[in-house]
């Protein structure tokens, strides 16, 4: 059966594009960075030998205050073998409905691992310990077996919501008593370090598993380290050569991450003061209702334009500006390190004569 891959390829023709804020995933890696690529000590990753992607593994894991880490191409594999590492087929999983593992990686979780995912209801991609303790099950031959509890830290659907402390933690503790694991989706887990100034070991404490993307805020062309357990990640490596995700000279890469550990983090306040400055603006515009914005992800409600999330985005596309949309009314508009202050007015006057 043919797959219709038409939206995610912009259509030629084009005009230039003024400022990008369809993704946090578009930025180009920087002259400092690709210094650093150039420079990697490398060696063979399969056999443990590349120094460079070993120093990112020990790192990444003594900065979340874990066992153990593991370097993969992508956070979507992260989320997939850390899925096949904590369930069996059959298994059930609980997360936000509006979950990336539930809507966005091609049925993943149901393809490989063979688990179900059960998506819990909560306002801005959070869910609370009363929710989930109602998705409890009696464990009994008919129930599916429970064994695994995602959250996504930020909640990208929710609006780069960051989850309250005390809030991962009840959750957290609601499903270890339950007898299930813990897995954070942290794709954007240092927008919600730098936003919300928790310490992110405390931040990633109760939960047995998490990874960090580099290719969002953190602006590597590829790469993201997923943490755990010294057995949690033996069983991962396991799936990481099943899976074709174990690579050769991986170091080239990983230079890129260390460099965004280094020179990435705290500039991303800079992303988050530039998206309340895009909320701001928006609010001025007529049919405009942007919603709270949290960190670097923006979304406004677009119906009382008249026009659709999709319209509205392709004809400020023509003008220079790209979003993505989340909804037929609802736009995303994501900063990163490729946006400056500037940027935004420049978005927002694009804006400005669109609704003209
Ligand atoms: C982007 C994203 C992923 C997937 O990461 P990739 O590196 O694109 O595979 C998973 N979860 C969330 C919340 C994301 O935003």
């Amino acid at each position: 059966m043919a797959i219709d891959y038409a939206p995610l390829i912009p259509p030629a023709g084009l005009p230039p594009m003024l400022v990008n804020l369809y993704s946090d995933t578009q930025t180009k890696p920087t002259a400092g960075m690709k210094a650093a690529m150039m420079e990697a000590e490398v060696g063979d990753e399969q056999f443990g030998l590349d120094p460079t992607t070993n120093a990112l593994a020990d790192r990444m894991a003594k900065m979340m205050g874990k066992e153990a880490a593991l370097f993969l191409p992508s956070g979507t594999m992260c989320n997939q073998i850390a899925i096949l590492t904590h369930c069996r087929p059959g298994d059930e999983i609980l997360a936000h409905e509006t979950a990336h593992i539930l809507t966005s990686e091609g049925g993943g979780v149901a393809a490989l691992t063979g688990a179900q995912i059960t998506g819990l209801r909560g306002a801005k991609g959070l869910f609370d310990g009363d929710t989930l303790r109602a998705a409890l099950r009696s464990k009994n031959r008919n129930a599916p077996p429970q064994t695994l509890v995602e959250v996504e830290q930020t909640a990208n659907s929710g609006g780069g919501v960051v989850w309250p402390q005390a809030q991962l933690d009840e959750v957290a503790a609601i499903a270890h008593e339950a007898g299930m694991a813990t897995h954070m989706d942290g794709a954007r887990l240092m927008n919600a370090v730098v936003a919300s100034g928790v310490p992110v070991t405390e931040m990633v404490k109760s939960y047995d598993s998490l990874w960090l993307d580099f290719t969002k805020g953190l602006g590597t062309p590829i790469g993201a380290v997923l943490c755990g357990s010294h057995d949690f990640i033996g069983t991962a490596w396991r799936w990481k050569q099943r899976l074709g995700g174990a690579m050769r000279q991986s170091g080239i890469i990983a230079a890129a991450c260390h460099y965004a550990l280094d020179h990435n983090i705290d500039r991303l306040a800079d992303d988050h003061v530039n998206a309340r400055a895009l909320v701001r603006g928006l609010a001025q515009l007529p049919g405009i209702v942007p919603e709270d914005a949290n960190t670097n992800l923006v979304f406004f409600d677009c119906s009382a334009t008249g026009m659709t999330a999709s319209a509205l985005a392709t004809k400020a596309r023509l003008r220079g500006l790209a979003m993505s949309t989340s909804g037929k009314y609802r736009v995303r508009a994501c900063t990163h390190l490729d946006v400056s202050a500037a940027d935004i007015d420049t978005a927002l006057a694009i804006l400005r004569e669109v609704l003209a």
